[in-house]
């Protein structure tokens, strides 16, 4: 049995059905309230969970706003075109090794913020995300799961005129916006789940689904994140990975997002997180859309 980690009002707590439990308190003060904290304590994580029927609930999840669970991670790392059926429709080649880049740790938000976007050009990307737990070098990919603190939902939102209006596109800073990361509900060990590698996943926008498939269909899984990474890098604990998105982001079709649309991101066993996204009136407007973005989803629609 593993555990539920949630991030409530900035105090770390675990988390059965529609009640959370202060970690400072349920672990009789053995631990500390810091979400940060919580993650270097998984072990006790898990033995703390096994006796909630015991303890007294401090609140009803309904009650409250849960922050990110994950809320000062180092590093972020986030992969690009990493699911089978979405590279095989755009008559991309499979790639070899992970196509990795970064969003910065300051766009990492909570599983109900607000996404500010800042131009008409702002697009979804409902991901898996692999939270580190032990850090650890030349990590073999059979040991991966065991480097895991857990998952959660989490969107990669991304400007794409800023992604693409440099020659040549640059990543990081287009999905770095401030409120473009956001994380939770909760965080979920590998062990809470049936089968980690095979989690559906979706995106609803307005009550449209817009994005659905499966984590079984990634190219380079959770394990094989994990171990390339740490062949590369120093990985440490509370390091997060966006592992990618499926075919239907708003690009190819020119649908971007919209002031007032409501993203629901959905992962079976880790829950929804539910932004909705404001166009804030001090951003500039654009009033034919630009040639580099024509471009861009000229290029989408010729695959
Ligand atoms: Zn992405």
């Amino acid at each position: 049995m593993g555990f539920r980690l949630a991030n409530v009002e900035g105090r770390a707590a675990l988390v059965r059905g529609d009640y959370y439990y202060d970690l400072e308190i349920v672990s009789n003060g053995t631990l500390g309230s810091g979400p940060m904290d919580a993650l270097s304590s998984l072990e006790e994580l898990s033995l703390i969970s096994a006796t909630l029927s015991d303890a007294e609930p401090t609140g009803n999840l309904n009650d409250v706003q849960l922050e990110s669970p994950v809320p000062i991670p180092g590093s972020v790392f986030a992969v690009g075109l990493n699911y089978r059926k979405h590279a095989e429709e755009s008559n991309m080649t499979i790639p070899n090794v992970p196509m990795v880049f970064s969003k910065y740790p300051s766009c990492i938000t909570g599983p109900t913020a607000d996404i500010d976007m800042r131009s008409d050009y702002s697009d979804f990307e409902a991901e898996l995300v692999v939270v580190i737990g032990q850090g650890g070098k030349n990590i073999p990919v059979t040991d991966g799961w065991n480097h895991v603190a857990g998952l959660c939902v989490g969107q990669d939102f991304t400007d794409r005129a800023v992604q693409f209006n440099s020659a040549p596109p640059q990543f990081d800073l287009g999905k770095s916006l401030d409120t473009f990361g956001p994380i939770g509900p909760v965080l979920v060990s590998p062990d809470e789940l049936d089968n980690p590698n095979s989690l559906g996943l979706e995106c609803i926008i307005n009550g449209e689904v817009r994005q659905k498939n499966n984590t079984s269909d990634l190219i380079f899984d959770a394990p094989t994140l994990v171990s390339y990474l740490y062949q590369l890098v120093t990985l440490k604990t509370g390091d997060l990975i966006f592992t990618g998105t499926p075919s239907g982001v708003g690009a190819p079709d020119g649908r971007f997002l919209k002031d007032g649309d409501v993203v629901t991101t959905t992962i079976e066993g880790l829950g929804s997180i539910r932004n909705v996204c404001v166009r804030g009136d001090d951003h500039p407007r654009a009033t034919v859309v630009p040639e580099f973005i024509q471009k861009l989803i000229d290029k989408s629609s010729e695959h």
